[in-house]
């Protein structure tokens, strides 16, 4: 095994092995451009460090050979007194984890050489600056040395020499400085600096690794869900210096701009400067345009570069460069991130220019970007006072009156106003206050935070962990430097950007919603290029996707807009959400009946009401399948509430007064109360014990497809049954369904087609999936349930309860009943849809639970084969897009 890698010997695709930043080292070395030599010591020695506690025997040796080479390339000896070779030694993983691991420069200085460097660079002040920072940030990472000891001694320094910046200390501070430091190194880590170069190096080499499992590092990690087990690279590589004076400097650089994909010069520059200097803020940069009057040179050499790297990875790139006396040098570049409309833009105009196909212009872009697209936005012109910013946690744009607590939101929305609850951080307690809220803000925690995890939950704006706002719940107030707001002060914030204004901030639609409902066409201005875009792309998902997309909708206006946004059909009518509101009653009714009589009154009540239902359904989705499924309420949410009720009549009968249907409605509630209504008297189990249920419904949905056939629609019903478990169930069912299509055929001198099929949400159902095949000619996996019932978690209590625990232990990345579990779930469904397909082979098999819009999801159920996802209205835009990526 090969520990080692010359920049000359790796290329981009080795990420696994030499992470994302050697990779790219070396491929812009065997493209031929200048960066540094060095070499990069791979992942998999990482790895051997942290699980044994040591670097692997023959690391050491691998290294020396890299770098006796490296020493003769460059004419000088790492250390060497009168000529110092000098080595930065950087961390680099396979995924960015920006400023979470550990970098040291200058390694090789030490108290002989810093004369050498002094002498070569005829820079005495540069040699101690650079002894200096290197003493402070071995001290520091290597060493495990309070950092702040050594800034507070910088600081001290300055005020000696009442000068306020660093640059403005000479040789001679310098040298007094490193002298302190140095002893600050000896009382903190109870050792000397080292002075031997290469033992600076090794232990530099170790730190890094050792930096793969910081605590921090580890945070990060769980949050972008990379795995942990990778570890990081490290990179040795010749240094080169950008604070050599005014011919030197340091920059940042885009191939294009990231915020709109338009080609162009995108950049920083600060001269006479090396990185660090750029990200602490000490001066202020240039613009890279700026450049070109600088070093018209080094800029010309850039710009070339520039379109190597473009034409070379055929995306946008981000580059850090330094500019060493008028020498240029390629330190980093990568793919560079970019914002969701700029991924669109930057994919077709990368087909344009010819680079790229439409099926790699759809891996470019994925289903979040187009989520966050279609979120309304704030007004970026009309935008008052920023208070500050906290993590982006749940998208949206949220307005309104600052409250401190959930009693307050819940009083305050409820006489009709918009508030926003701000809490230092969420708990269990707070749910009411969060769903009252137009949005959460909290200024603590992460994007795993209690109040996180259930506003993405719940689809509610949140931004959190704004730790700039001091939160005070006792006097219900926040402050943010000197301002103070109060109790009912309007805020607006922005859980896309993470951003906290102060006052109302407009809200306008977003411009791809407009497109998708048909009110934008593509056209010139800035809103229209990135609608233009997004029609290109979806054009590319929908010619190559194999997944068909139908929408969950119970009603003909969503059922509309799910047309206009692409739908193929309805894959979820969920029929006791025709029942909501004042006809709960009616439903109230049926279920508590006594008697035969009651029970038919109360089922031919109901008959005309569905049937008009479904006709309005069934036409506003002419043409295409429409799955309705037989009642399936959970009783509870279906009967008055046992605790008020009981109140009610224990007020009652102290006055006296009881009425005589409030008792026996009580008793009847009382007996059909359940402990776990989830796992109750639900779906097919309803339908099979109240005589009439079901059939009242097929009649409805039969009567209506007749109706619409007999005003020369096209009407496509599919009847679903809920909850099964076993054939059995479905064969009763099926069979008296059979029976009232054909009567109302008979009667109406109509062929319906009606198709018969299952959900399969419980695990015995996707257990017996072949059994229950004979007796089904379509599946729809309810995952929903599936979920609940695979793990056991209560769909409608765990995500506010432990989820957040066991996502800060790492114990999933995502809610499971957010992105399929594919090893448990996933795994049920797999074997289900090949039991079913073995025992009819033209079985339609389609999946309704909240998955049917998750990304990743949908590329789960694209591998296994389904004909179908359905999803609510507004994310079928992204299964659409996700359906084409898992095709492409
Ligand atoms: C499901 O369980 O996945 C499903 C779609 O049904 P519901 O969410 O209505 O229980
Ligand atoms: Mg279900």
């Amino acid at each position: 095994q090969k520990f080692v890698y010359d920049f000359t010997e790796g290329n981009k695709d080795l990420k696994d092995l030499l992470g994302g930043k050697g990779a790219n080292l070396a491929e812009m070395t065997n493209l031929g451009l200048p960066v540094p030599p060095g070499f990069t010591i791979t992942t998999e020695a990482c790895k051997v460090y942290l699980e044994s506690g040591e670097a692997p025997t023959e690391l050491r040796d691998e290294v020396s050979e890299h770098l006796t080479a490296l020493e003769a390339r460059m004419g000088k000896r790492l250390g060497q007194a009168d000529d110092p070779l000098l080595v930065s030694v950087r961390s680099g993983a396979k995924f960015s984890m920006p400023g979470m691991m550990d970098t040291v420069l200058n390694i090789g200085l030490s108290d002989a050489s810093v004369e050498g460097l002094a002498v070569q660079s005829g820079d005495e002040r540069f040699a101690w600056d650079s002894y200096r920072r290197l003493i402070q940030m071995f001290g520091k990472t290597v060493l495990g040395v309070d950092g702040d000891l050594f800034e507070e001694a910088l600081e001290e320094a300055k005020r000696a020499k009442k000068v306020s910046v660093d640059t403005d200390l000479a040789a001679a501070d310098l040298k007094k400085l490193v002298k302190q430091f140095k002893k600050i190194v000896e009382s903190q880590a109870r050792r000397a600096f080292p002075q031997d170069a290469r033992e600076q190096m090794d232990l530099a080499i170790n730190a890094v690794f050792d930096s793969w499992n910081t605590d921090r590092a580890k945070l990060y990690r769980r949050q972008e869900r990379i795995p942990g087990d990778l570890g990081t690279a490290v990179n040795v590589c010749s240094m080169v210096f950008g604070n050599l004076g005014p011919d030197s400097g340091t920059g940042v650089a885009f191939t294009r701009d990231p915020a709109s994909g338009h080609q162009g010069v995108y950049g920083d520059y600060l001269q006479n400067a090396q990185g660090e200097d750029v990200v602490a803020g000490i001066r202020n940069t240039v613009p890279l345009a700026d450049l070109e009057s600088i070093d018209k040179k080094s800029y010309d050499q850039l710009m070339q570069i520039m379109e190597t790297l473009e034409n070379h990875y055929k995306d946008l790139c981000d580059i850090e460069f330094t500019i060493e006396r008028g020498q240029l040098w390629m330190l980093q570049t990568r793919v560079g991130k970019r914002t969701a409309g700029a991924a669109f833009r930057i994919a077709t105009q990368l087909v344009d220019q010819g680079l790229i196909d439409e099926a790699e212009a759809l891996q470019r872009v994925n289903g979040a970007q187009l989520a966050q697209l279609m979120f309304p936005r704030f007004d970026e012109e009309a935008v008052t006072e920023l208070l500050g910013r906290g993590i982006a946690a749940s998208p949206g744009a949220a307005v309104g009156k600052a409250v401190f607590d959930s009693y307050t939101a819940i009083k305050w929305s409820r006489s009709g106003e918009k508030v926003i609850l701000i809490r230092r951080e969420t708990n269990p307690d707070d749910l009411d206050g969060m769903i009252a809220a137009e949005g959460i803000l909290t200024s603590r925690g992460g994007k795993t935070s209690h109040a996180a995890v259930v506003a993405r939950g719940m689809g509610k704006t949140c931004v959190c962990g704004a730790e700039e706002l001091e939160v005070d719940t006792k006097r219900r107030r926040m402050t943010v430097g000197d301002r103070v707001i109060e109790e009912g002060d309007v805020v607006s914030i922005d859980g896309s950007t993470g951003k906290v204004y102060l006052g109302e901030v407009p809200v306008v639609p977003s411009p791809v919603v407009e497109y998708f409902e048909g009110r934008m066409h593509a056209g010139a201005d800035d809103a229209d290029e990135l609608v233009a875009a997004v029609h290109r792309i979806m054009a590319y998902a929908d010619r190559v996707r194999r997944l068909r997309v139908r929408a969950n909708a119970d009603n003909a206006e969503d059922a509309l807009r799910a047309r206009r946004f692409g739908a193929q059909g309805i894959g979820l009518c969920r029929t006791e959400h025709m029942f909501l509101g004042e006809r709960r009653e009616m439903v109230e009714k049926l279920i508590l009946a006594d008697t035969d009589d009651e029970r038919e009154s109360a089922l031919a009540t109901l008959l005309p009401l569905q049937r008009a239902d479904f006709i309005e359904l069934f036409e506003s989705m002419d043409g295409l399948p429409v799955t309705v499924r037989l009642l399936d309420p959970p009783l509870h949410e279906f009967l008055p509430d046992i605790t008020e009720l009981s109140v009610r009549v224990a007020l009652a009968e102290s006055r006296k007064d009881a009425n005589e249907n409030d008792l026996r409605l009580l008793q009847a509630v009382h007996k059909l109360h359940e402990q776990n209504p989830m796992l109750g008297l639900r779906g097919v189990r309803l339908g099979l014990v109240i005589p009439g249920l079901f059939a009242m419904q097929v009649r409805a949905i039969a009567e209506a497809a007749a109706q619409r056939k007999n005003a020369k629609g096209d009407p496509r019903a599919e009847i679903m049954i809920p909850l099964v478990g076993t054939v059995q169930e479905l064969e009763i069912v099926r069979d008296e369904a059979d029976r009232v299509i054909a009567e109302v055929q008979a009667a109406t001198g109509t062929d319906l087609k009606l198709t018969i099929g299952t959900m399969i949400e419980l695990p015995r159902a996707a257990l017996t999936a072949g059994q229950i095949a004979e007796a089904a000619q379509f599946f729809s996996f309810g995952t929903n349930d599936l979920t609940q019932t695979v793990w056991g978690f209560s769909r409608d209590d765990v995500e506010a309860s432990f989820f957040t625990a066991y996502l800060e232990k790492g114990i999933f990345g995502v809610s499971p009943f957010e992105t399929i579990d594919k090893d448990g779930v996933g795994a049920l469904v797999r074997s289900a849809v090949e039991a079913g397909r073995a025992t009819r082979p033209d079985l339609k098999l389609g999946v309704c639970g909240e998955h049917g819009g998750d990304p990743e999801s949908v590329h789960f159920f694209h591998e296994v084969g389904l004909d179908y996802v359905s999803c609510s209205p507004f994310r079928i835009p992204v299964a659409r897009l996700e359906a084409g990526r898992a095709a492409a």
